[in-house]
């Protein structure tokens, strides 16, 4: 039996975190993207000091931690600088799920929750691919109210994304997340259900 390697991925605010949670509780190993981003560059490590070369002390906040939206407003007008950026933190967070991967047990099911897989087009990456999908409206609503995010800034995070219909494309298996938190726990059963036949 060997390991099966699972991308999940969605829209903002689609309820990726939600699935992975109940995923990771039901006995996969998680691998989470933004988790391991942010992990390279925490203050004394090679990540945060090789950005501080490059972009400064400007970078930094009062604390010695990582300035995210001041490097944000330094990168994003700016592929050239953001390819800098990322040509220090991807090995970093290669290196770093390459280690996790490593750690696990030989017959786990690795469920990596990749918030750009189909931008990236990352699929070929995975044994299948998993897409929690919802209505545009409803990723809207749940960042709204649960995260007090703007309808502005909500619908331009959207709209900085893949379609529906690009993530739906590339999909093994759909999650349907419009309904309630029990019917998203259903269909996470069944998934995972369904994930341990296919490992053996
Ligand atoms: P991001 O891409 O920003 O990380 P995400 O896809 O991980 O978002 P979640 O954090 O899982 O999304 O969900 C967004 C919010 O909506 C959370 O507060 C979550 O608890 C809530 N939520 C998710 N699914 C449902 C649901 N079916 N019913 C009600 N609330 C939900």
């Amino acid at each position: 039996m060997s390991a099966l390697r699972v991308g999940l991925t969605g829209g903002i605010g689609s309820g990726k975190s939600e699935v992975s949670r109940r995923l990771a509780a039901a006995g996969a190993v998680l691998i989470d993207s933004d988790a391991l981003a942010r992990e390279v560059v925490e203050p004394g490590g090679e990540g945060l000091a090789r950005i501080v070369e490059e972009f400064g002390e400007g970078v930094l906040t009062g604390e010695g931690t990582l300035n995210r939206e001041k490097l944000g407003s330094i990168v994003f007008s700016d592929p050239e600088k953001l390819a800098r950026l990322n040509a220090i933190t991807h090995p970093l967070i290669g290196a770093r799920s390459a280690e996790l991967q490593e750690a696990a047990p030989e017959d786990a099911v690795i469920v990596f929750d990749v918030p750009l897989l189909a931008e990236n087009g990352l699929e070929s990456l995975y044994a299948l691919v998993v897409v929690v999908d919802a209505p545009v409206e409803t990723q809207l609503e749940r960042l709204t109210s649960l995260r007090g995010m703007s309808e502005e800034e909500a619908r331009k995070r959207i709209a900085a994304q893949a379609t529906r219909e690009q993530r739906l494309a590339i999909a093994d298996r759909v999650i349907d997340n419009s309904g309630t938190l029990e019917e998203l726990a259903g269909q996470v059963d069944r998934l995972w259900a369904d994930l341990l036949e296919l490992r053996s």
